[in-house]
Formats: structure tokens, C-alpha cells, sequence
């Protein structure tokens, strides 16, 4: 980290700034020149708040040169993150199919469409047990009775589940009746990988609880980018999962907010950030073609547009009946289409080697 400072900066300010940086435990490196005074700070300045001298009106600007997400940065393991779960691999040659409902909606449409999902090739099946909806009227999800679903039609398929925990909070059942058990906990218990959804990553307290359950079981936590997050804040937000205890995330990319409204796609999908994080970032990252486009006619070009720059996995909204579906019929593709399009990413996965990585600027 380097400041610059203003041209009127006076010895006692220099003073100031360097008392500040040696409490700090780090060495103060100042350079008087004609033009302008610079002081470099010398050591691990990862954890520094740069707030902690923008602040000061004698300090014009604060240069980072190294980045704030020292964990999860890719220098820290240059040749990537494998995860692995079950007999699957994030962050390997193959391409991590997951796909499923939006919502799990009950036993027999789950159990018959695992099944499905199975045969197309899939890897791992998705579906919300506790759903975020923008209205408290909505469906919120069937909670634990969902979790129970999926964990039967995992034991069926072979397939391991990923569900998203949505807080610490109580969850009343479709029923009326308030659960137990967090929807932290409920996952934590049924499901192979943990979602933390678009609407939580800035949520810290929430990261930081479920970095301390999920760590000492080594269980993956799939992060999803905010809709209005920078890449910055994203990375940063997979460090406080690092930081607190679980280094093993899955950074998934699901369409951010522009300016474009929902007539042609419900958000705009950002593919350009997938081969940007595999830069900046060891972890795997993912694709949600579904929420990105909110189109079930562009599921197939986007999936593969993010195969071609570089995603290590998808994660795909399936639906036999999507009409019917609950939530999200309109994003959700059915299993014969999913059958097409898992064909198309072994083909184009197969050609993409060697593509993965960007260099630096
Ligand atoms: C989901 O995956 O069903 C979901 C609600 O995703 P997001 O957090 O991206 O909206
Ligand atoms: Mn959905």
C-alpha cells in the first residue's frame, strides 16, 4: 500500500502518518521527492482498512498494491483449488453439471425428476427446500420435508445435493408450524454443498456462522455473486469464508443488475467475470445460466459461452413440467434438454484446454 500525499504536508503529519503505520505492525517507508511525498507501508497489509488514512485530508490517495483478498487470492495457490464431493471434481478437467428444481416441490415430481437429471449425465442435483422470495406471501419452500426429498432421491441417484441456507432464522413450514432446526442447520445436516444466495453474500455474520459450521466438516459452500456486487466485494466476501474457517467455496456467477430491463433477460449475465476471477481467485468457479438469463430459450448458449470462458461448473434449473413449476418455470429447461445441452459442454469442454487462465494485466 502506498499514500500519496497533499504538496503541503508538514513534518508533523509525515510524523502522524508514520507513528500510525509502525502501530499497525508494519515499517514505514517514506520518499520525499520535489513534486510529492509517497509512503510505502512496508509488510502484511492485507488486513489494513485503507479508510485508516483516506481519511486524513493530508493524504491524497491510497494505492493498493497488493489485493485485500490475500486467502482466496490466486497467489496463494497458483495452480487452483480442487473440491471434491463424493466421487465428483470442482476445478478438474470436467466440466460439474448441477441441475434440479427451483424449488423443491414434493416427493414424487423430486424423485422422478433426480432420476431424469441422472440419466442425462448430471453430477449433482440442485433444489430449494428454503427459498428467498422478494414477497413474505410467496412459497418460502417446504423447509426440512424438502431436505428430507432430496436426501432420499440422493440415496436413489447416487447424485449429492446442493440447497441453499437462507439464515438462522426459524422457518415455518407450508403447514403453519415453526422448525427447529436453522435452515443453516437443516443443510448443514441433509445436504452435500451449502448455497449461500445472492441476496445473503453481504450478509457477514451469516458467512461467518456458516464458515464455523461448515469448516470443521469440510463441507463446500457455493457463493453466489450479489446482483449488485462488485468482483471486489464478491472476492471478499469468499475471504470472510476463508477467513473464519472454510477455505472450500465455489464462486458462482449468476447475472448482475444494469441498467437493461426484464423484458429480454432478467439480469445481465457477466461472463466476462469468470475468466477475471479464475485470475484473481484459486477457488472454482460456477455458472447459473438460469437466474443470469431468466429464459429458458438462452440456458443453452449462455451455459456454453460460460464453458468456452472457462467455468468449471453449472448449475441449472430443471423442471419435468416447467409450466407447473413453483418458482422459476420460465428459467428452468426440462430433462431432455438438459440431455442435449450436457452433450454439448463434454464436446466443447473437451477443446477449451489450456484456455482457463487470462493473464494479468
Ligand atoms: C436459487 O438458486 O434458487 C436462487 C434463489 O438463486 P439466487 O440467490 O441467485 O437468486
Ligand atoms: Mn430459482
Amino acid at each position: 500500500m502506498i499514500l500519496r500525499l497533499v504538496k503541503s504536508v508538514t513534518d508533523e503529519q509525515i510524523r502522524f502518518l508514520e507513528d500510525r503505520i509502525v502501530s499497525l505492525g508494519l515499517r514505514a517507508d517514506v520518499s520525499r521527492g520535489i513534486e510529492r511525498t509517497l509512503i510505502g507501508l512496508v509488510g502484511d497489509t492485507s488486513p489494513i482498512d485503507p479508510g485508516l488514512f483516506t481519511e486524513l485530508e493530508w493524504v491524497e490517495e491510497v494505492i493498493r498494491v497488493s489485493r485485500p483478498y490475500k486467502r482466496v487470492s490466486r497467489e496463494q495457490r497458483p495452480e487452483g483449488l480442487t473440491i471434491r464431493v463424493g466421487s465428483i471434481t470442482f476445478g478438474g478437467p470436467e466440466v460439474v453439471i448441477m441441475a434440479g428444481p427451483c424449488s423443491v416441490e414434493d416427493r414424487p415430481s423430486l424423485l422422478s425428476l433426480a432420476r431424469r437429471i441422472q440419466k442425462a449425465g448430471a453430477h449433482a442435483l440442485r433444489g430449494g427446500a428454503y427459498k428467498p422470495r422478494k414477497s413474505p406471501y410467496s412459497f418460502q419452500g417446504l423447509g426440512r420435508e424438502g431436505l428430507l426429498f432430496l436426501a432420499e432421491a440422493s440415496r436413489e441417484t447416487g447424485l449429492p445435493i446442493i440447497s441453499e441456507a437462507t439464515g438462522l432464522h426459524h422457518h415455518r413450514t407450508p403447514a403453519g408450524a415453526l422448525e427447529e432446526a436453522t435452515p443453516v442447520d437443516a443443510v448443514i445436516e441433509m445436504a452435500d454443498i451449502l448455497q449461500v444466495g445472492m441476496r445473503n453474500m453481504k450478509s457477514y455474520g451469516l458467512l461467518e456462522e456458516i464458515a464455523r459450521r461448515t469448516g470443521p466438516l469440510k463441507m463446500p459452500v457455493l457463493l453466489k455473486r450479489g446482483e449488485s456486487a462488485t468482483l471486489e466485494e464478491f472476492l471478499l466476501a469468499a475471504e470472510y469464508l476463508a477467513l473464519h474457517g472454510n477455505p472450500l467455496t465455489l464462486l458462482c456467477v449468476r447475472g448482475i443488475r444494469t441498467f437493461e430491463n426484464q423484458q429480454y433477460q432478467r439480469y445481465t449475465s457477466d461472463i466476462a467475470a469468470i475468466p477475471i476471477l479464475k485470475r484473481e481467485s484459486h477457488l472454482p468457479v460456477i455458472f447459473d445460466p438460469s437466474h443470469a438469463t431468466g429464459d429458458h430459450s438462452l440456458i443453452s448458449p449462455l451455459s456454453l459461452a460460460a464453458v468456452a470462458a472457462g467455468a468449471d461448473g453449472l448449475l441449472i434449473e430443471t423442471h419435468e413440467s416447467p409450466r407447473q413449476a413453483i418458482s422459476d418455470g420460465r428459467q428452468s429447461i426440462t430433462p431432455d434438454e438438459l440431455t442435449d445441452l450436457i452433450v454439448e459442454v463434454r464436446r466443447l469442454s473437451g477443446v477449451r484446454t489450456g484456455r482457463d487462465q487470462i493473464p494479468a494485466l
